[in-house]
């Protein structure tokens, strides 16, 4: 795998003392690879992020991977209310309005090696390697509906809620029951924050819920769209919860 190091954006500071345990995936949303590094490496932007990978593969690190890249803003996964600290940030030269709307083959291809990598070099629990959609799921829906998440799961770079016991199932349904809890609506709020999401927002605003769930099938389910079953939407947040409940236990 070969990085380029010729550009170097001086957008990051110290990350706290945090240990990297995520990595983070996003698109740039501009037109080309040239305008999304000087845009991450311009000091008034603000932004930044670890690596940019081109259409046609190449791998540019912007930022040292020991340092705070800011490329998570307002994030939130489990108890961590900090991801730029904790993690690695990697941004993929792809935009849904721009000729460069596809991901590519090399890009993807690079992505693998990089994410395999890094993985590897910080002991990277699989169930970490999340989207922007995911830590930030009121204000951002990249890597968007068509990154391709079944890959990563494939290669073990991705979660990817697997198959449970029908009685394990059967406990959970008891559970809801004996507590109550009887709308779809909330058992998914209360799986979907059990599994790391944020859904503060959610509980009492309709078009919060909305793009949390949007923003969870596209990495999932690979589908946004709204006809999408709901009961598959549902059997998957169980499973996916009740898989994470039991390597818990
Ligand atoms: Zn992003």
């Amino acid at each position: 795998m070969k990085l380029i190091h010729k550009f170097k954006s001086l957008n990051y500071n110290k990350r706290n003392n945090k240990q990297i345990s995520f990595l983070i995936l996003h698109y740039t949303a501009l037109s080309s690879i040239e305008d999304s590094i000087n845009y991450l490496c311009d000091r008034k932007n603000k932004v930044s992020c670890h690596y940019i990978i081109s259409q046609n593969g190449k791998i540019y690190n912007l930022v040292n991977e020991k340092y705070r890249a800011w490329h998570a803003g307002q994030s939130a996964w489990l108890l961590d209310k900090d991801l730029n600290s904790s993690s690695i940030g990697i941004e993929l030269d792809f935009s849904p309005n721009h000729k460069n709307n596809k991901f590519s083959k090399l890009l993807i291809e690079s992505l693998i090696l990089l994410l395999k990598y890094l993985k590897k070099k910080y002991k990277i629990d699989k169930k970490n390697i999340l989207g922007h959609s995911d830590i930030a799921p009121y204000r951002k829906i990249d890597p968007g509906e068509k990154f391709p998440w079944k890959k990563l799961y494939n290669l073990d770079l991705s979660y990817n809620p697997k198959k449970v016991n029908l009685n394990e199932l059967v406990k959970i349904r008891i559970w809801f029951k004996k507590n109550k809890i009887y709308l779809n609506k909330n058992k998914i709020l209360i799986m979907l924050n059990f599994i790391g999401y944020d859904i503060s927002k959610s509980i009492k605003n309709k078009s919060s819920y909305r793009s949390l769930i949007n923003n969870y099938k596209n990495h999932y389910l690979q589908k946004s769209n709204i006809k999408y079953s709901n009961s598959k939407l549902f059997n998957c947040i169980e499973r996916h919860f009740c898989s994470l409940l039991l390597t818990k236990c």
